[in-house]
């Protein structure tokens, strides 16, 4: 029997009775992470790790039933002893690590190489079989120097201020978000953030991620913003609580503007994921030393031709998938 199989409620684990990152309610759902293609409500109980508590409860409700996982530490559940590592993707991120009889299998979930001050490092695990992530599975995908990503937006800002536009950095609610404001000069001017980003700090907070001076964008006193200030909001927000604070410079950070084309009109584009790109799944996929490699999300048959093609047995996870 597999350590995991995959069934119509997500990624199981028979051996233990829990799903990874369940698409269904189930009775006991273990959750990488807060995103909400990862972390669903309903299901009876669920685990974490400790550093990710906060935002679940944030995401899922204060009363969900929740047991915590500090990192590295094991867990015998069922038959299998269980155990989370940082992925590295946003804070509280997990690999879940499944061991029964000598046999390891690990889950990568969503996770990037790149540093992160909000979060703990990705931690390479030796496995015999490990599933990946594939969402920027394409040879394409090379992320450049997220230091140098940095300089760029504070170039792209600076420039605004010169020409009395507020910078509005579109970026994700969770991760993303406070990825940047962790590492924004307040030198530069004053910083403001939508409120659905403002309500996800305390939890960083509580994991000792600290953050420049900021301003709520539904404070009265974010008129000090305008001209020169650089307000972070979630893709989408593009009138109405941002109106007071005309003219404004759109810019977006994602990995999905790499290669994107400056076009008039469309927002600056600055390369900056929370995945891995394809050097990373290459690397990572070789560091685990796993035998079998599984693959999910993303650009699914692609890294499962290229692996093949390169002598490792790689398969779909989600069968008729990707
Ligand atoms: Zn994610």
């Amino acid at each position: 029997m597999p350590l995991l199989t995959w069934t119509e409620r997500g990624l199981y684990c028979p051996r233990g009775d829990f799903y990874i990152d369940p698409i269904k309610k189930v009775a006991q759902a273990v959750i990488t992470h807060a995103h909400s293609d990862h972390a669903r409500r309903g299901s009876k109980s669920y685990l974490c790790s400790r550093a990710g508590a906060g935002l679940l409860r944030h995401r899922l409700g204060q009363e969900i039933s929740l047991q915590t996982l500090p990192y590295g530490e094991s867990l015998k559940v069922g038959e299998v002893a269980l155990s989370l590592y940082p992925a590295g993707h946003v804070l509280g991120s997990s690999q879940v690590r499944i061991e029964h009889r000598g046999e390891v299998w690990v889950v990568s979930s969503d996770y990037k190489r790149q540093t992160d001050p909000t979060c703990a490092a990705f931690e390479p695990l030796r496995c015999h079989t490990f599933i990946t992530e594939s969402t920027f599975g394409l040879p394409v995908y090379r992320w450049p120097d997220p230091s140098h990503v940095l300089e760029e937006i504070h170039r792209w800002w600076s420039a605004n201020r010169n020409q009395g536009l507020t910078s509005v950095l579109q970026v994700y609610s969770l991760g993303k978000a406070q990825r940047l404001l962790a590492q924004l000069n307040p030198s530069h001017g004053p910083i403001a953030v939508h409120p659905n980003i403002m309500a996800l700090l305390p939890a960083y907070r509580a994991e000792g991620v600290a953050f420049p001076p900021l301003i709520s964008l539904a404070d009265a006193d974010v008129i000090r913003v305008r001209g020169q200030g650089m307000v972070l909001a979630p893709p989408g927000i593009k009138s109405g609580i941002l109106d007071s604070l005309k003219p404004l410079a759109f810019g977006s950070a994602s990995g999905w503007m790499h290669g994107a084309a400056d076009q008039r009109g469309q927002p600056m584009g600055f390369v900056l994921s929370d995945h891995a790109d394809w050097p990373g799944l290459l690397q990572t996929v070789h560091e685990t030393g796993a035998e079998s490699i599984g693959v999910m999300h993303g650009f699914v048959a692609t890294l499962v031709r290229y692996l093949t093609e390169q002598g490792v047995h790689a398969w779909p996870v989600v069968a008729r998938a990707g």
